[in-house]
């Protein structure tokens, strides 16, 4: 992948986030750099496709980009992320272990530990 400015400029917001970003975030982010959304979609797209960034479904239907780094622990396990019903922000939650007791039409994989552990909830914020 070549390094072009675009592509630092996307991973360096992508990195310094503390927590998963939107496209739209990160567009206005970077707003100011003379890059249209469509540029940084593309470059988002194509650090993803270079395993440098994953993205993550919190599944309110919006896609969010996160440091691969950040992301993957050393089982390959992702932290958990919280989402905000109300106002849609998501945290990074440090990682916990959540072991599922084996019951009938749990899959073998989610047993064994592969899943993602979502939170929904109202966040603090939101709350007061
Ligand atoms: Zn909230
Ligand atoms: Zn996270």
């Amino acid at each position: 992948m070549r390094a072009t400015p675009a592509r630092i400029a996307v991973l360096d917001a992508v990195r310094q986030a503390s927590a998963p970003l939107t496209h739209g975030e990160l567009t206005r982010q970077l707003d100011g750099n003379g890059w249209d959304a469509a540029t940084i979609y593309r470059n988002l797209v194509a650090i993803t496709d270079a395993n440098l960034i994953v993205r993550t479904d919190h599944g309110d239907r919006r896609w969010r980009f996160e440091d691969r780094a950040r992301s993957a622990s050393k089982t390959e396990h992702q932290h958990p992320h919280f989402l905000c019903t109300d106002c849609g922000s998501v945290s990074c939650l440090p990682e916990v272990e959540v072991r599922l007791p084996r019951a009938q039409g749990l899959p073998r994989s989610a047993a064994e530990g592969a899943f993602d552990v979502q939170l929904r909830g109202v966040c603090d914020s939101c709350s007061d």
